[in-house]
């Protein structure tokens, strides 16, 4: 890929999506794939003005052997100077730039009952970080190419063709270059692209809707019910500091937080769910009174009902995302096996922690008053698509008045 390309990515990462200013620390979270350009990524970070950029590399193949060798006990346990940089973090408030690339098949052959019960482990240390952090500083999202996630979705392609290829998904999908190749104004793209999640989204938010009714041919007929005063927001988001940032690159996505325990119906996938290096496919959950009581999947099975029994939330709902049918990803016709992408090329629901800053004024609430509103908790947050191409969406509104959001899988209005 050309340089010049890749700068300008590098620069839309560091300008919109961590929105660096003067004085800022940031922290890259990084595998070793494509180093040239984390470098690129740190150098328009100080260009920004970050006063110190610590980059984090990891290997999933290391982990991998750490998984093998170590203990579960040792495998679970935050070491002090591990949760020292957590502490360090917390009073920092640095902004975190994830750049990932991991082979999504990556950690198969692993014991995944003792990674999932030492992640939990570990988790119980990190929550109370994480929490803290939360809505306080910038974060984001961006990929690059590895040759595991190249080849896994091109599989026909050479190791080297599938990076290039891949790096063109990523770029097209992410507003960076368009369809033929040639490179766009990032910077002015993700402005506009920015204003028309709030143009949608304010026209959503003026209904008052109350709960949304999805129903498909594939047999989905499910009613989620939303928290009172829940905004759909999408693109950027603010931090508490006023901070506007850009949470994800690409993102496609209005999405709000659904009520926890106000669900009943079932649903059926739309696309296969990587979730922890393997792959779920051909799914279905149905939830009564909030809670997902029954999972069927023609694939791993076992591992989506492992994963909605992690926690007490982990059953639960926390996310409802509209993304349209006609979305550039979907466009690309290309299956990323990866939910930063294929989360926005359908509608999607998530299992697990939801979002509280969709509800509106929410730093006024404190966090138990924030569940008992209905966000909910869990150590987890896996989307799952269910945008078909005939999927309707329906919201009801406060005034008992039904509004027609989405049909045959795109924006109704
Ligand atoms: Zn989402
Ligand atoms: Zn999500």
């Amino acid at each position: 890929m050309k340089k010049t390309v890749l700068r300008s990515y590098a620069k839309l990462i560091a300008r919109r999506g961590g929105n660096i200013k003067k004085g800022e620390d940031v922290i890259i979270n990084a595998a070793l794939d494509q180093p040239e350009f984390v470098c690129m990524v740190v150098e328009e970070c100080y260009r920004a003005g970050a006063a110190k950029v610590i980059v984090e590399w990891s290997y999933l193949p290391k982990s991998k052997l750490d998984i093998r060798h170590m203990s579960q006990k040792r495998l679970g346990t935050v070491e002090a100077f591990e949760e020292a940089k957590l502490k360090y973090r917390l009073e920092k408030n640095p902004a975190m730039i994830h750049l990932i690339s991991d082979d999504p098949d990556g950690l198969k052959g692993v014991n995944m009952k003792k990674y999932g019960a030492a992640m939990a482990e570990k988790m119980k240390v990190i929550k109370p970080y994480r929490d803290a952090m939360d809505n306080k500083n910038k974060w984001s999202i961006a990929a690059v190419p590895g040759e595991g996630w190249a080849k896994k979705v091109f599989p026909n392609l050479r190791k080297c063709q599938a990076v290039e290829k891949l790096w063109e998904a990523i770029l097209y999908t992410s507003r960076v270059i368009d369809k033929d190749g040639n490179l766009l104004d990032p910077i002015a793209e993700w402005d506009k692209h920015n204003n028309s999640f709030l143009e949608k989204g304010k026209v959503l938010n003026d209904k008052k809707i109350k709960a949304l009714h999805y129903t498909s041919s594939n047999g989905t007929d499910l009613r989620v019910g939303l928290i009172d005063g829940s905004q759909f927001v999408g693109g950027g988001e603010h931090t508490l500091g006023g901070e506007y940032f850009n949470p994800n690159i690409p993102t496609e996505e209005l999405f709000t937080t659904p009520r926890a325990g106000d669900a009943e119906g079932i649903v059926y996938s739309a696309m296969p769910l990587s979730w922890r290096g393997q792959i779920i496919d051909n799914f279905s959950v149905r939830f009564e009174g909030g809670r997902a009581v029954e999972v069927h999947a023609e694939q791993n099975e076992d591992l989506l009902r492992q994963m909605v029994s992690i926690d007490e939330g982990a059953a639960r709902l926390g996310e409802c995302a509209l993304v349209p049918f006609t979305s550039p990803i979907r466009q690309s016709g290309i299956m990323f096996y990866n939910t930063l992408f294929d989360e926005n090329a359908s509608c999607h629901l998530a299992l697990g922690r939801g979002y509280s800053n969709c509800v509106k004024d929410y730093d006024k609430y404190t966090p138990t008053e924030l569940a008992e509103m209905g966000v909910n908790d869990s150590s987890i947050h896996v989307d799952f698509m269910i945008g078909s191409d005939d999927l309707k969406v329906v919201g009801i509104c406060e005034d008992g008045s039904k509004f027609e959001i989405f049909r045959d899988g795109n924006w109704a209005f």
